[in-house]
């Protein structure tokens, strides 16, 4: 299939995008990394009279580590924020979940701002900015406002990014001391899209007990779901095998999946229960103070 026709811009310049942006309104479409976009336009499945293709506007193309966080410009690659040592270390869940974001060559191209846009519930990196409460930045002409993970997805594709809005950047907040996380995912091909899955964060007290727990699912609602999962697996040792299997429950009751043709609702229902106790368990070890040899390295 070929995409229908549109006219292209190419600003080099972040305002000489705000123009052309508010110029257009909703005839406006921003092209990143295409990896989304384009097979949507080829299917028809979107038909935008004007693209606004920001590749050329090397300001936007950056990856920077703070004493806050984590801080990416809307033209960083998924491959460049997964390869970034410095983000590695301020946010270890980047790389944990970009590991899973489809095959290393749609990562070559694919922005993680992009895919934050795009806000598909399957997808990764939206879990990951819901779990650890990021913020996005967005700019219009006139305006320019900062929307933290919570309000910023309102329903599958969908975000509340309006018409003329670009989005510059997101931000990753690290997570307090003796934290760990881990992104656990089924899909039915490596690659693909995950039938459930979830980002998890767990921090421990000074007894290396569980002292706060919570996850972000992909797959099982309309938008990335946070659920504190503390209230069962509250003092749980890290260290020891006691099973995790009360927070998957508890898990199961909060999620909302739904049956396509991949996998019956009852299946994701299950798999959430799998899935919680297992990436608990992997960030509960990551939260030790002794590292183990293959911390950097996540179970898909
Ligand atoms: C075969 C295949 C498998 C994939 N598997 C996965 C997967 O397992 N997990 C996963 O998370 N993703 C997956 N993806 C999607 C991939 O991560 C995309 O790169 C990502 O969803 C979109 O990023 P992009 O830069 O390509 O955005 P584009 O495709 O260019 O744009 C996507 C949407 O976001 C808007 N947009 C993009 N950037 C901005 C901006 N700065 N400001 C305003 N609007 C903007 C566009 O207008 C468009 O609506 C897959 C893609 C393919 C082709």
């Amino acid at each position: 299939m070929k995409p229908p026709p549109f006219t292209y811009h190419a600003p080099t310049t972040v305002g000489e995008a705000l123009g052309v942006l508010a110029e257009l309104g909703p005839e406006g479409k921003v092209l990143a990394g295409g990896q989304s976009l384009i097979p949507l336009l080829n299917m028809r499945l979107a038909v935008p009279p004007h693209l606004v293709d920001i590749n050329r506007i090397p300001e936007l193309a950056y990856v920077r580590v703070d004493a806050g966080g984590v801080r990416v410009g809307a033209l960083a690659r998924h491959a460049e924020l997964e390869r970034h040592a410095g983000a590695y270390q301020a946010v270890p869940l980047l790389r944990q979940a970009l590991q899973l974001v489809a095959h290393p060559v749609i990562r070559n191209r694919g922005t993680t701002v992009g895919s934050i846009v795009h806000a598909d519930p399957a997808a990764e990196m939206p879990a990951v900015l819901a779990l650890l409460g990021g913020t996005v930045e967005l700019a219009r002409k006139d305006r320019r406002r900062t929307v933290g993970a919570a309000d910023f997805f309102l329903g599958p594709l969908e975000s509340c990014l309006e018409p003329g809005e670009l989005a510059l950047a997101v931000h990753f907040p690290h997570l307090p001391g003796r934290t760990g996380t881990a992104f656990v995912e089924l899909a039915r091909r490596h690659g693909d899209y995950a039938l459930a899955g979830l980002a998890a964060a767990v921090t421990l007290d000074e007894d290396l007990r569980v002292a706060h727990a919570r996850a972000a699912y992909v797959g099982v609602a309309p938008v990335p779901l946070v659920v504190d999962l503390t209230d069962a697996v509250r003092g749980v040792s890290a260290a020891g095998e006691r099973s995790w299997t009360l927070a998957g429950r508890l898990a199961q009751s909060e999620v909302q999946p739904e049956a396509d043709i991949h996998a019956t609702a009852e299946y994701r229902r299950h798999l959430v229960g799998v899935l919680t106790a297992r990436a608990l368990h992997q960030a509960a070890q990551r939260a030790l103070p002794e590292p183990g040899p293959d911390r950097t390295e996540t179970t898909p």
